[in-house]
């Protein structure tokens, strides 16, 4: 069966919940290693169609390479603007941002947007609302939901699979990120730094033992996830740990899982729904 794979869009400079990270006027200063980590992506990526979750910023000022991930053949789809957490935002300053960015990668595609992704999974139980704006808004699914607790967003009990929620403003498909659990926590396991963290070898198991309850694996990775060479923040501990760990054998990994499963995009996945 096919899995879910995205790619989160964005530059080394996009972590939030950290003061050793540039801020927002700093960005366009900063060295952007972004181009170089995609272009790999998508060597590796040759044949696939998949889901980028691109950052508005990222994409005005790489304009270029959004082209190049819609010739070919993958779906562009939105994660906001600055990357700020939803719930930081508030209703009236997320429609803007999510409207804003819509707008921005329509243009660049010439083809719909209709996929979401919060930065950071920042959708909590109490954040539901952000699902009514983002379907009001003209998306059909959403992906930011993380069903377990982390430092920032997710929600706890959460149905963890592929699921259609009936909002006021209409049906939306939900595709929450996997999850798995370990010594009684959920954690990610196949995104991110928990993808270059955990072996291999339990990441594709765990993937298999997804699959056999009939349910697609959702994962994702940043092109920073594969870059051992960005500039290193000064980041508290725990943060340098996810941020850093496993970078140089990171893109090798990714290569071998990429090559072990079948893949499709979401918003190919979510109209079947
Ligand atoms: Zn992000």
């Amino acid at each position: 069966m096919n899995n879910l794979l995205s790619v989160d869009l964005e530059d080394w400079y996009h972590f939030i919940g950290d003061p050793a990270v540039p801020v927002y006027e700093e960005w366009v200063n900063s060295e952007s290693r972004v181009e170089e980590s995609t272009d790999i992506l998508l060597e590796i990526l040759e044949g696939l169609s998949i889901t980028f979750f691109v950052l508005g910023f990222t994409a005005e000022h790489h304009p270029g390479l959004i082209k190049r991930i819609t010739s070919l053949g993958h779906e562009v789809a939105c994660h906001g603007y600055r990357h700020e957490f939803v719930f930081e935002m508030g209703p009236e300053a997320f429609r803007k941002d999510i409207a804003r960015t819509k707008a921005i990668l329509e243009d660049l595609t010439g083809q719909p947007c209709v996929g979401y992704r919060a930065p950071g999974f920042s959708i909590r139980k109490q954040d539901l609302w952000a699902l009514e704006v983002i379907k009001e808004e003209g998306f059909t699914y959403d992906s930011s939901i993380f069903p377990g607790i982390r430092t920032a967003g997710g929600i706890s009990g959460f149905y963890p699979y592929p699921q259609v929620l009936r909002l006021e403003a209409g049906p939306l498909v939900e595709i929450p990120v996997s999850t798995t659990r370990l010594l009684g926590i959920t954690t990610a396991f196949c995104g991110g730094g928990f993808s270059r963290f955990f072996p291999g070898s339990y990441i594709h198991k765990k993937i298999k033992k997804i699959n056999s309850r009939n349910q697609p694996a959702v994962v994702y990775i940043h092109p920073r996830d594969i870059d051992p060479h960005q500039p290193r923040m000064e980041l508290k501990y725990f943060n340098r740990f996810i941020y850093y760990y496993g970078l140089k054998k990171a893109e090798e990994k990714f290569r071998h899982l990429v090559s072990s499963f079948a893949w499709e995009g979401f918003c190919v996945f979510a109209s079947r729904f």
